[in-house]
């Protein structure tokens, strides 16, 4: 039975930050991954603050970037998706479909999936017309009407994204301001095409065989508003993938991982790290910055284990 000194769960900015330290201290580790490397990192237009890019950089290359950092020091990427784990003994185990791995620490790093509005006929609607990332999909929407749902950051960075593409952006919020920092108000603001339905929620999605519209709700009045579009982006937050950890660690009541700055959860030797904790900014750089420090305390633990 092979025992790795540290598991990594997840490839995101997280994830690799973990596997390069690591590596370089030379612990045996093994990163999985389900789909490819940089997670929801990957799925950003351009990132401009993340310091050492003056011009910016997008999401997808420095997710290359990343893992081939961490590869270039000998970091092992599987893709295989974490099913389950067990973390009732010293020597932890974490199942995939293609059998189960131990190791002495287990560091997740499986970060935070877009949260959906629960309408009717959303899943249905994915990909005709309901998307969740603007950088990946706002160019099927050149010179038609869109529809942001959302007032946080995500939310204003992609109408503001989206208002350079589309002929027309609804911003639907269902308070009367943004949750979102200034510095997306102003250009937000003046933008021609850009209007904003305030106090408002997505009640239905009118469609055919894809979107034609949405009919809001005023959560003051409660009048109900039809609205037509080409395309809704949804743009609400995120939720934690921690399903697979079922009760294996302590996890807060929106399900992120309970662990401080040390990144340490519940469980002796095992951490969390990036979004999928519990923090009060998740940001790349605040991500990467938790993956260096994990690999700080399992270099501690293993060295007392
Ligand atoms: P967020 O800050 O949690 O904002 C979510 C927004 O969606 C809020 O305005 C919320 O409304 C609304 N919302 C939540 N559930 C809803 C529902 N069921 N129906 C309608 N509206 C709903 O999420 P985020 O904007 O994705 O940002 C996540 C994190 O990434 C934040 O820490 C953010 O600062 C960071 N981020 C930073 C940048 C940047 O710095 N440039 C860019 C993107 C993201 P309420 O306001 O009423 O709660």
């Amino acid at each position: 039975m092979h025992i790795y000194d540290m598991i990594i769960i997840g490839g995101g900015p997280a994830g690799y930050t973990a596997a390069l330290y690591a590596v370089r201290a030379g612990l045996d580790t093994v990163l999985f991954e389900k789909l490819s490397a940089g997670g929801q990192m990957a799925l950003t237009g351009d990132i401009d603050n993340y310091p050492g890019f003056e011009e910016g950089i997008d999401g997808f290359t420095l997710s290359v970037k990343m893992q081939q950092g961490a590869e270039r020091f000998g970091a092992k990427t599987e893709y295989d998706e974490v099913s389950n784990v067990d973390f009732s003994e010293p020597i932890k185990r974490v199942r995939t479909a293609n059998g189960i791995f131990h190791g002495k620490t287990v560091v997740i790093a499986s970060g935070a999936n877009p949260r959906e509005l629960g309408v009717e006929d959303e899943q249905k609607l994915i990909g005709k017309g309901v998307h969740y990332c603007a950088h990946c999909d706002g160019r099927f929407y050149k010179d038609k009407t869109v529809v942001v749902v959302g007032g946080g950051n995500s939310a204003a960075a992609d109408a503001l994204y989206l208002s350079r593409l589309a002929k027309k952006v609804y911003v639907v919020h269902r308070r009367d301001t943004l949750r979102a920092t200034n510095v997306y108000h102003e250009p937000l603001l003046k933008a021609e095409n850009v209007e904003f339905i305030w106090n408002s929620t997505v009640e239905q999605f009118i469609s055919d065989t894809s979107v034609k519209g949405i009919k809001t709700k005023n959560v003051t009045d409660k009048t109900l508003k039809e609205l037509a579009c080409d395309g809704v982006f949804v743009s609400i937050g995120r939720k934690p993938a921690t399903e697979f950890l079922k009760e294996a660690v302590n996890l807060d009541e929106n399900g992120y991982v309970v662990a401080d700055e040390s990144t340490r959860t519940n469980v002796d030797g095992v951490y969390a790290i990036g979004d999928v904790r519990t923090k009060v900014l998740r940001q790349v750089v605040t991500a990467v910055s938790d993956g260096a420090v994990a690999v700080h305390y399992a270099e501690e633990y293993l060295s007392k284990s």
